[in-house]
C-alpha cells in the first residue's frame, strides 16, 4: 500500500513547496529552521479573495524531529487581492497564516492500512524524508482569509436601485414610488401581460420553466 503510494506521488526536490528532512536525521529532538520565499501557487484563497497566482509568499518554518515523524510549524505571509463583498471595489490586505502539521515516516504510520473508507483524520507521510507543504499551505490560507473582506469597516455597500457607491453619495436615495404601491404596479403589469421579471411576494406566478 505504502509502496504503491510513494511510487504514484514521488515528490520533486526542486519543487518550492517540498522540504527535505534529511538533515534532522530522524533524531527526534532534532531541529531546523527555514526560510523559503515562493511564488504562490494557482487557487490560493476563495473566490473573492486570495494570493495572485506568482504573488511572492514568505514561509517561515520550524521542522522538529519527533518519534513518529516531523513536526511542521510555520507563518506563511503573502499579499491578498480581492474585492468588498458590500460595493465590490478592488481592496488588498496582507495575509498571515500560521500551520502547524505532522508528516508521519511511512513506517510509524500502520493505522491507515484498513481504515480507507470513512478514514477522517488525513494523515500526511514524509515520502523519502521530504514533504509536500503545498496541501497544508492552503489549508491555512483558507482558514485565514477574512470571510466577509470590507473596503472598510463602515462601507455602506451600492444602492439597490441603481448600483451607486452609497459611501461616496451617502444622502443618496431615489424618488420611489411608495414599496407598497410598486409592488402593486408590477402585480398588475405580470398580471396584464404575463411580464414575470419580478417575483411579487405572496403569489408565486405560473412560470414556464423553471425547474422546481
Ligand atoms: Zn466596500
Ligand atoms: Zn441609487
Amino acid at each position: 500500500m505504502i509502496r504503491e503510494q510513494e511510487a504514484l506521488n514521488r515528490l520533486d526536490h526542486r519543487d518550492p513547496l517540498v522540504f527535505d528532512t534529511r538533515e534532522l536525521g530522524r533524531r527526534p529532538g532534532s531541529m531546523k529552521r527555514v526560510s523559503r520565499t515562493i511564488s504562490a501557487p494557482a487557487d490560493l484563497g476563495v473566490e473573492v479573495i486570495g494570493v495572485p497566482e506568482g504573488a511572492t509568499v514568505e514561509l517561515e518554518m520550524r521542522l522538529e524531529s519527533v518519534m513518529e515523524g516531523v513536526l511542521v510549524t510555520g507563518t506563511a505571509t503573502a499579499p491578498l487581492k480581492g474585492e468588498c463583498v458590500r460595493c465590490l471595489d478592488p481592496l488588498e490586505r496582507e495575509l498571515e497564516a500560521e500551520f502547524q502539521e505532522m508528516y508521519s515516516y511511512p513506517d510509524a504510520d500502520d493505522r491507515g492500512s484498513d481504515a480507507e473508507e470513512g478514514d477522517e483524520e488525513e494523515v500526511l507521510v514524509l515520502e523519502g524524508d521530504m514533504f509536500d507543504l503545498e496541501p497544508v499551505l492552503r489549508d491555512a490560507v483558507v482558514l485565514a482569509l477574512p470571510l466577509q473582506p470590507v473596503c472598510r469597516e463602515d462601507c455602506l455597500g451600492l444602492c439597490s436601485e441603481c448600483g451607486a457607491r452609497l459611501s461616496d453619495d451617502p444622502g443618496h436615495h431615489h424618488e420611489t414610488v411608495d414599496i407598497r404601491w410598486a409592488a402593486l404596479q408590477g402585480f398588475a403589469a405580470s398580471a396584464e401581460d404575463g411580464e414575470k421579471d419580478e417575483p411579487i411576494g405572496g403569489r408565486e406566478a405560473p412560470d414556464e420553466n423553471q425547474e422546481k
